[in-house]
């Protein structure tokens, strides 16, 4: 069986004491196994990233850019191989992997301007032929530690700006999806990134705990669920380094009484169940506002529905395929029966799909819940799957208010076709990113990623000009030459321009 291993100072290393089984989710078969690391190997990471990083971190940033120039240009020729890998570990279709790693490029596109992002800030004669300015200098090595969601784009929220900036990189991707990542992060060889300079450990905890322990790391990035991003947050605190660790969710759209209701159907139809519902942006649930809204989003979506096609991510035909492991599918399908229990209305069932040539896959069919209240089980938590819950309330200010009061803050959306209430919702809603007649607004690069509440811990958002700040540390420096003439005896108050 193929073996997984890590990829450390340019090289793959194996070692296999401990492994894990890596499934096709489409089969529910294991085909291949991942080697979860020990803390001698990611120590040993850590030490090749950190002999690699007084030479890169001197590399001029215009070079860095080069690098980021020619790994762009290596994704796109490798784009079918990376989407195969994907739709091989994750399930995706093929067209919604192509999305993924599209929009992680287009990370890679935003580091390529590395130079112009890394100017600083320049003031002359701040005192008498004083002059002034803010730099801002890399870290050193940094961590990255990612989801299964998305095991392209999510890294490459990451690692193309923390290396542009000058530092040096350990990736802990997810371990049941780990081939495309470590495939993308050979490419960095391939377009000439120094060895050592980047650096993928595949594992558990034991790797985790191991990055978030050793001093050498100097900053975490994290991507997954709720409760492990609190811990590494913590923990990474507690250890003195930066962190940005970014969470679960839960995101709602209101459907307004006046909202083109076809166009809503549509936009939430792709939006919860496309990826099978795993991604922190989908839109699983649907504020209704008003009976008659109500009665017509579930009438039309239970039409619409009709024509969702789950299967295997061969098929480009498919909307979405399996989830990720057998494991989560009953947990999904347990939440659908949790809802069912405490009194709502299951319209559309995905319980049981009948994939054709796929008897032993991970499927779970669109669902579509009626009658969801807040106290339910179902809607308190992430769910994670295609499963889209409608609750029903009277007005906007009411949705509004089931929104602020979750614990959850990564994006929300509007269907209206009201100025005014539109932009009083974007003004006031507690949530970090926010659409109108927009179903996904997932930031595009140049701006930044980061929900609010329990969906973030940290301050700076992920990827666009966040990452350059996260990534960087600024110093100031003031500056004075003597043989300007000027001397001065020593000044006991405090140095003022008065
Ligand atoms: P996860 O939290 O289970 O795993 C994420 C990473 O943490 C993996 O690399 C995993 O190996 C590691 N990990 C897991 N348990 C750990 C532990 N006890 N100690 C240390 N490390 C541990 O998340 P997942 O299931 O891979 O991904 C799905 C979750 O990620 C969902 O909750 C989703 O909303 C979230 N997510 C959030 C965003 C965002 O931007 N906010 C984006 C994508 C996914």
């Amino acid at each position: 069986m193929n073996t997984i291993g890590h990829f450390i100072n340019g090289e793959m290393v194996y070692d296999a004491e401990r492994k894990q089984a890596v499934y096709n989710p489409a089969t529910g078969q294991a085909e291949k196994e991942v080697a979860l690391a020990s803390v001698a190997t990611v120590e040993e990471a850590i030490a090749k990233a950190e002999a690699a990083y007084p030479a890169w971190r001197n590399t001029p940033p215009i070079k860095r850019a080069r690098v980021m120039f020619k790994f762009k240009e290596l994704l796109e020729q490798n784009a079918e191989k990376i989407c195969q890998l994907i739709g091989e570990e994750h399930g995706k279709i093929s067209h919604d992997a192509a999305g993924e790693l599209q929009r992680g490029i287009e990370n890679v596109e935003y580091a390529c301007g590395i130079p112009e992002l890394l100017k600083g800030e320049h003031s002359k004669n701040v005192g008498p032929n004083i002059d002034s300015w803010s730099e801002f200098q890399p870290l050193g090595v940094v961590a990255g530690i990612t989801p299964f969601n998305f095991p392209v784009m999510v890294p490459l929220w990451m690692f193309p700006m923390a290396i542009a900036c000058g530092n040096c990189f350990v990736l802990k991707p997810s371990e049941r999806d780990p081939s495309s990542t470590m495939f993308i992060a050979e490419l960095l060889k391939q377009a000439g990134l120094p060895d050592g300079v980047m650096n993928v450990v595949n594992g558990d905890k034991v790797a985790v705990d191991t990055l978030l322990n050793d001093e050498r790391i100097k900053a975490v990035s994290f991507v997954g669920s709720t409760p492990i991003a609190e811990y590494i947050y913590q923990t990474a605190n507690a250890n003195g380094k930066r962190c940005q660790a970014l969470g679960g969710a839960k995101n709602h759209a209101i459907v307004m009484p006046d909202a083109d209701m076809d166009n809503a159907v549509n936009q939430l139809l792709g939006a919860a169940f496309g990826s099978s519902g795993e991604r922190c942006m989908a839109l699983s649930v649907a504020v209704a506002v008003g009976d008659q809204a109500a009665d017509a989003l579930v009438a039309k979506m239970s039409e619409a529905m009709k024509g969702l096609k789950v299967g295997a991510y061969t098929d480009s035909s498919n909307d979405f395929g399996p989830v990720i492991t057998g494991a989560h599918r009953d947990k999904v399908v347990g939440y659908i029966s949790h809802a069912e229990s405490q009194g709502a209305n299951i319209v559309v069932d995905g319980r049981t799909p009948n994939v054709d040539g796929y008897p032993d896959g991970f499927f779970v069919g669109g669902t579509l819940i009626d009658q969801v209240t807040p106290e339910m089980t179902s809607y308190k938590e992430e769910i994670f799957g295609p499963v889209l819950q409608v609750v029903r309330v009277n007005t906007m200010q009411e949705a509004m208010d089931l929104i602020d009061a979750h614990e959850y803050g990564n994006g929300t959306c509007i269907f209206t076709r009201d100025g005014e209430a539109a932009r009083y919702f974007s003004d006031h809603i507690q949530v970090g990113m926010v659409g109108i007649n927009v179903p996904l607004p997932v930031p595009v690069a140049y701006h930044s990623f980061g929900g609010w509440k329990r969906s973030l811990f940290g301050d700076l958002h992920a990827y666009g000009p966040d990452a350059v700040r996260f990534y960087t540390k600024r110093k100031t420096i003031t500056q004075r030459w003597p043989s300007a003439g000027i001397r001065e005896g020593a000044q006991f108050s405090m140095p003022t321009m008065k």
